[in-house]
């Protein structure tokens, strides 16, 4: 196959995926020109065979292949997107050449996009499995996991599940998803995307190829989401009130206009009303797909959930160990308690602007805080003011035994690791951190 042959396409962006999307499309015909700024990079590619040269320099290409985390515009755009610009070409994503080879290859298997501020990577894995267990051939990547370029062709009846960032969107063109969701939209990006209406014009191209054949799934849950111009067939989804046409979450159940579908209690790895949004968003695209409504319930509570997303990773004498070092931030952090009655809770790292006062509302639920990190010692503040016990540490090495033997004593049945900060100070990543954080609860089980 050979959809791409006599195209010029520059490649900028030689990482996880991009490497592998330069080969791919080079396989497929194309004359690939390949660049990063990285030195290392640039000498990987050349070693894999490919054409390495700056597109900046002398920019005669068909399209640019852009890393979405390399800006076109805000706030300094890269030079070979200023040539592409000059020269009229367009700056695209991986997913939009996914999309053109599929249809080339002449396979009419479905696309579906998924969005949002939070939850986008929730949505996208449940959805894959739930197609999975209905046996739909599924391809499950994108912003998160499997880049698209990575992914396998798909025949007819099969499906792509694409998770999409604001900065993918912004470079698709072609691409026409036959579900799709944006599922809330708060301030996030606007380095990037210069204000919210930027940045909500963004994503909210992920309806922008659709007819009325396909299905716009929108999130009901926030004013800038509510807001978005309704695309051709709408459908709405609410963590808490009714959506007719949609599917929302009625006190604990989960169902539509045809009745309940689930109780939301016998999902565990899905607790919380927004955890139900994505649940009722996930519903809604597999029922549009074609997934039998008396097979949602089963796929959704076996779903497995995702590493360092609200995961249980042990139980020891009754308590429940959760790494949650994925909420990097106070929004995130507050799902997490709000999703307990009582909680012995382990946070701190490099705070966000604000750090843990918007969480206020929720430390009557924390039992005892034990507190890490470079903004240790500003958490512990907050919450010397607000009387929450607390003990300020520095490591997590320290904190978990800590925190155990606090649960241990009765103080909660829950110890939680939901730092509400980024993990650049100690860690290289939320995944190590994470990661870290079950080893020692491992190491804690067998001692
Ligand atoms: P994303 O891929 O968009 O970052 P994830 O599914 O990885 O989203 O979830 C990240 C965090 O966002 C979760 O730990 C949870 O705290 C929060 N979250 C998840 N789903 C939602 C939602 N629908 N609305 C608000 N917050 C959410």
């Amino acid at each position: 196959m050979t959809p791409f042959v006599g195209q010029r396409i520059a490649v900028v962006g030689l990482g996880k995926a991009g490497l592998p999307a330069a080969l791919r499309l080079a396989e497929w015909g194309a004359e690939i020109t390949a660049w990063d700024d990285k030195d290392s990079a640039r000498t990987e590619a050349a070693r894999a065979g490919l054409h390495v040269a700056d597109p900046a320099a002398d920019f005669r290409f068909d399209a640019l292949l852009l890393s979405p985390g390399i800006p076109h515009e805000r706030p300094r755009a890269h030079p070979a997107a200023t040539a592409a610009r000059r020269a009229g070409a367009p700056i695209l994503v991986d997913a939009e050449f996914l999309f053109r080879a599929v249809r080339a290859a002449g396979s009419g298997a479905r696309f579906a996009g998924i969005t949002g501020t939070n939850g986008k990577s929730t949505t996208t894995a449940l959805l894959g499995h739930i197609l999975a267990r209905a046996g739909v051939p599924v391809s499950v990547g994108g912003n998160l996991g499997t880049a698209a370029l990575s992914m396998p062709m798909l025949p007819d009846a099969g499906a792509y599940v694409l998770e999409m960032s604001s900065y993918m969107l912004e470079r698709i063109d072609t691409l026409r998803f036959n579900v799709a969701v944006m599922l809330n939209l708060t301030p996030d990006h606007l380095d990037r995307h210069g204000d919210m209406a930027g940045y909500a014009a963004a994503k909210a191209r992920i309806f922008a190829r659709q007819t009325d054949e396909d299905l716009a799934v929108l999130g009901d849950d926030d004013e800038w989401t509510r807001g978005v111009p309704a695309p051709a067939r709408l459908a709405r989804i609410s963590g808490g009130h009714a959506c007719p046409g949609g599917a929302w979450l009625a006190d604990t159940t989960l169902r539509d206009d045809a009745g309940p579908i689930l109780e939301m209690r016998e999902a565990p790895t899905l607790p919380g009303a927004h955890n139900a949004q994505n649940a009722a968003a996930a519903t809604v695209m597999a029922l549009a797909l074609g997934v039998p409504r008396a097979a949602l319930a089963t796929s959704i509570i076996t779903y497995p959930g995702l590493p360092h997303r609200h995961e249980q990773v042990g139980v020891i004498r009754g308590v429940r160990f959760i790494n949650d070092s994925k909420a990097t931030n106070a929004d995130s952090t507050a799902r997490a308690l709000e999703s307990h009655a009582r909680v012995v809770w382990i946070a701190g790292g490099t705070g966000k602007e604000g750090g843990i006062e918007p969480l206020a509302p929720l430390f009557g639920r924390v039992a005892h805080a034990f507190l890490i990190g470079r903004d240790g010692p500003e958490f512990a503040a907050t919450l010397r003011a607000r009387n929450v016990p607390h003990t300020l540490l520095s490591t997590l090495e320290e904190a978990l035994p800590a925190a155990a033997d606090c649960a241990f004593g009765g103080a909660a049945d829950v110890v939680l690791l939901s730092p509400a900060a980024a993990s650049w100070d100690q860690f290289t990543g939320f995944d190590q951190r994470g990661d870290r954080f079950r080893a020692l609860v491992h190491a804690m089980e067998k001692a």
